[in-house]
């Protein structure tokens, strides 16, 4: 029972799986990670350091609702009543 004629070999599936990662593609689903522990290992590490880049380097506009926050933040430090001077 040696039907792995097919299947892709972990160099192959390697050699695409950042630009997978990268897509925002569902590489978890992919049938090689399916039946690959190897590379399923190596995709969540690969997913922690492109989680981790997100992180250090934000393309994405914050949402509208943290400029609510700050607004927020802003409005309530300027409308507080201070000390008499
Ligand atoms: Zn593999």
């Amino acid at each position: 029972m040696t039907g792995d004629r097919d299947k892709m070999s972990c160099v192959e599936f390697q050699a695409q799986l950042p630009e997978l990662v990268g897509s925002g593609a569902d590489a978890g689903a992919h049938p090689h990670i399916q039946s690959c522990e190897l590379c399923r290992a190596l995709l969540s590490d690969l997913e922690t350091i492109a989680e981790a880049a997100r992180q250090l380097f934000p393309v994405e506009e914050p949402p509208e609702e943290l400029w609510e926050h700050i607004e927020l933040a802003i409005k309530s430090e300027e409308g507080e009543p201070g000390d008499s001077n």
